[in-house]
């Protein structure tokens, strides 16, 4: 590796707004791990208490009902009404601050009719708080589980249906900066 390269090795490391390909963020603790590895081959897995049969999000080590540690993913129902919506337009991460120049980006949680609470990304239009909803996951550009809620009449049965709507918001791809390192 010549001089050069190891200068803009550095520079890449030391100054994501000069990467050609910005990513979301991939860093999770080892229960976020385990919630990707988790939804892998599923629409949506969450952890279930296998002592109260409470279902819970975000991961845990014990269950928020009864303290008992014996948790297991379920396929759970991602049915659910948005509590509320609101619109990113401002980021500190690389990724975001380049799909930002596009358009603000939408966020809600939503009450699953399972029972928790969880926030994800927007992937229908026009849905505001009250609308029902549907909830995945799905791998985004980083390879880290994401959720996505669509409007309830959205099909999001097949894998590749839900690949498909994941394609149209560009989640699954880098933001690419053209003349980038
Ligand atoms: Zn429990």
């Amino acid at each position: 590796m010549n001089l050069k390269e190891k200068m803009q090795r550095r520079l890449k490391l030391s100054r994501p707004s000069l990467r050609a390909r910005a990513r979301p963020p991939k860093h999770r603790t080892a229960l976020g791990a385990q919630f990707t590895a988790a939804n892998l081959p599923t629409a949506l897995a969450l952890q279930h208490c296998k002592h109260c049969g409470h279902t819970q999000y975000p991961p845990a080590e014990l269950c928020s009902i009864c303290l008992e540690d014996q948790l297991i993913y379920q396929p759970a129902d991602g049915s659910g009404v948005i509590l509320a919506r609101t619109e990113l337009h401002h980021s500190l991460w690389e990724y975001f601050k380049r799909r930002l120049r596009q358009g603000s980006w939408p966020v809600c949680s939503i009450a699953l009719d399972s029972g928790p609470v969880v926030i994800a990304h927007l992937g229908s239009d026009h849905l505001n708080a009250g609308d029902p909803v549907r909830v995945f996951s799905h791998t985004d550009a980083s390879q880290q589980a994401v959720l996505i809620a669509v409007n309830a009449t959205v099909d999001i049965s097949s894998p590749e249906a839900r690949r498909g709507i994941v394609s149209a918001m560009n989640l699954d791809i880098p933001a690419i900066k053209e003349d980038g390192l």
